[in-house]
């Protein structure tokens, strides 16, 4: 099967390829799945970050095969395991993911370092707090942010489009605010939400919604509240 522009694109950027074995299924909501897998040597020559993510490679059922980021939760490097956490849409991630079982392999790429690979980290010295803004997609990751803070302030802004989003486990600590705000008007409630903030001197933005919303969190981070471009990590995790 033809991985097209983008097998091509990883190829040229020596991109290292695994092959995953799901081990387990278990839904988390009527619209969310969670999938054990081991890793084939990953974690083993990928160390364990916050926000940890990999590209899979999907069927797309014409022949082709499509590349998704995905986020790796409950990683065990001494084990090689890792699950991931699938929100439900459309489109063939969602469709293979629905259908998994136990046994069942699929692809991984990884970027071992550069653009396109997985290297976040939380910034040093520790920002006075950290601004979230994500959905269901980017959940797994601002998780993975939020167990890395400890009591670091946190305002988290998460998007949720189906009634039982709102009931996904956050992670938050003492310290952590969390608001769910409904998809309306392709993001609106976020864009309004980031022009509200005030944010401290210090904070830390982390951006993951959806391409346009990502896009103007980010402006509106940068031209009406003076963050500069250090303080933000941004990336848009669907389109
Ligand atoms: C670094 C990174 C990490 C990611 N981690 C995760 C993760 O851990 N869990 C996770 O679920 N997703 C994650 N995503 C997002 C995931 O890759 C996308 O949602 C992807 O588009 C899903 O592929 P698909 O084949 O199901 O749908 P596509 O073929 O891409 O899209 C089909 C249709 O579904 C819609 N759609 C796709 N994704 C979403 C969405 N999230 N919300 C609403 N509508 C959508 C599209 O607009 C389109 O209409 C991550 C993305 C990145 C870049």
């Amino acid at each position: 099967m033809s991985k097209g522009v983008d097998g091509i694109i990883m190829k040229a950027w020596r991109a290292e390829n695994y092959t995953l074995t799901v081990t387990s299924t278990e839904p988390v909501t009527d619209k969310y799945v969670r999938i054990g897998f081991t890793g084939d040597g990953l974690l083993a020559e990928h160390p364990v970050h916050p926000t940890q993510w990999i590209r899979l490679w999907f069927d797309d059922g014409t022949g082709r095969e499509r590349q998704r980021g995905y986020s790796l939760v409950h990683q065990d490097p001494a084990d090689d395991t890792f699950a991931i956490e699938f929100a439900l849409h459309y489109g063939p991630a969602s469709k293979w993911a629905e259908n998994a079982k136990p046994g069942d392999v699929i692809e991984a790429s990884l970027m071992a370092k550069g653009v396109g690979s997985s290297n976040f980290a939380i910034p040093e010295p520790t920002p006075s707090e950290l601004l979230i803004f994500g959905d269901t997609a980017s959940l797994p990751a601002i998780n993975s942010i939020l167990d890395a803070i400890g009591g670091t302030p946190a305002k988290v802004w998460l998007e949720w489009q189906y009634e039982s989003d709102r009931t996904l486990p956050v992670h938050a600590g003492a310290a952590t605010e969390v608001t769910w705000l409904q998809r309306v008007d392709d993001g609106r409630l976020m864009r309004e939400q980031a022009e509200k903030l005030t944010p401290a001197s210090g904070a830390f933005a982390w951006v993951a919604c959806d391409g346009r919303t990502t896009r103007a969190i980010v402006k509106t981070l940068r031209a009406t509240h003076g963050l500069d471009k250090g303080s933000i990590k941004s990336q848009a995790y669907w389109k």
